[in-house]
């Protein structure tokens, strides 16, 4: 078998992580297979066309529309395409992802043009809409459930195979960056959906840009810190705020490494993010209170 392909139960056949290239970096990442079951397109050309050899994929499951996860869809044309209501437009039209990552008009969406055309991205038909709970009976003793986790997209889902406890989270990815950095993203929502995972019974989870972790206890640990990483952020925004005797508005926070502590190559695509993923702070600030809104921007309460 090729070294891509990994079982994930000795107990529970037809279950494999599918490592993305490039350790499932940016643009690629990691899929699931699940009997004929494939979560997420995103793991390179050439790994999708060895694993269609290997075995049928017959239905195709999306975690979300970012395109590191769908990149692949045109080598798969022949299968059922599911995906929840909320993030259905952009995967049938790609077009879409320039809008909802607020990049229309700014060099970014060149460069996110030219990615998709490297990619070889299609738009595809998605055949049938999943939702919270649903339950795919793959065989008699595969029966994997949708977990409806919005946050880093609107409709974005984790899968949870029940008898075996493996999960697999998408882009809850429990990696050193969270992300909600697109306009239909929500931190309240992924805050409340990281709180969900968190609650299952789950033995081994994978993610779509880290490895297996195993465990209860690891797997609670990893999440803990990734939940640590967003009060951290918190922190840093409620900090400008101490700082400053005035109102801020939006736009004051725009290019201070709050969330990017260094700029990359990537610069551009990352101060527009980065400036999406703050409003989602200050969304949350309002709801709780931490902050009010003010004629000129907002203040602490
Ligand atoms: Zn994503």
């Amino acid at each position: 078998m090729e070294d891509f392909i990994i079982p994930l139960s000795s107990e529970f056949d037809g279950i494999y992580f599918i490592e993305g290239f490039q350790h499932a970096r940016y643009p690629y990442s990691h899929s699931m297979l699940i009997g004929d079951y494939l979560i997420d397109t995103g793991i390179s050309h050439k790994r999708l066309k060895t694993l269609k050899k290997r075995f049928p994929i017959n239905n195709v499951l999306f975690t979300h529309w970012h395109e590191d996860h769908i990149s692949g869809n045109y080598l798969l044309k022949d299968a059922k395409f599911y995906c929840h209501l909320k993030d259905r437009i952009p995967i049938e039209n790609v077009d879409e992802m320039i809008r909802l990552y607020n990049v229309k008009n700014t060099p970014v969406e060149d460069e996110l043009n030219s990615l998709i055309k490297l990619l070889r991205m299609q738009n595809i038909k998605v055949d049938a809409l999943i939702e919270d709970n649903d339950i795919f009976n793959i065989n008699d003793q595969l029966k994997l459930k949708v977990l409806f986790t919005p946050g880093h997209t609107a409709g974005h889902c984790a899968y949870y195979e029940q008898n075996s406890k493996i999960a697999f989270l998408g882009d809850i990815d429990l990696s050193k960056y969270p992300y909600y950095g697109n306009l239909d993203a929500s931190l309240i929502e992924f805050e409340e959906s990281i709180a969900r995972i968190k609650s299952l019974d789950i033995k081994i989870v994978a993610t779509g840009h880290r490895g297996i972790i195993e465990g209860k206890k690891k797997i609670n640990e990893e999440i803990e810190k990734y939940m640590s990483i967003l009060l951290e952020r918190d922190e840093r925004i409620l900090a400008f705020f101490s700082e400053r005797s005035r109102p801020i508005e939006l736009d004051d926070l725009r290019e201070h490494n709050i969330i990017y502590r260094k700029y990359t190559a990537f610069k551009d695509f990352e101060i527009i993010a980065e400036l999406l993923m703050i409003e989602k702070h200050l969304e949350k600030f309002l709801k709780e209170r931490l902050i009010i809104e003010k004629k000129n921007g907002y203040v602490l309460n």
